[in-house]
């Protein structure tokens, strides 16, 4: 039984819907659909629920 790191892949704006995904040779998110809100304060669905290391 170990630690294990986990990285999230896909982000989800809870306020406007819109989906990013992580690109590991950019280490950036990049935005995966068109729809969203371009002045959204996004609220991404993994800040609260994601949890990086597993006990
Ligand atoms: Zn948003």
């Amino acid at each position: 039984m170990g630690a294990k790191i986990r990285k999230p892949t896909v982000r989800t704006c809870e306020r406007c819907g819109r989906t990013e995904e992580w690109n590991d040779e950019a280490e950036s998110w990049r935005v995966s659909t068109a729809s969203g809100e371009p002045f959204c304060i996004h609220e991404w669905d993994i800040n609260g629920s994601f949890v990086p290391v597993d006990k």
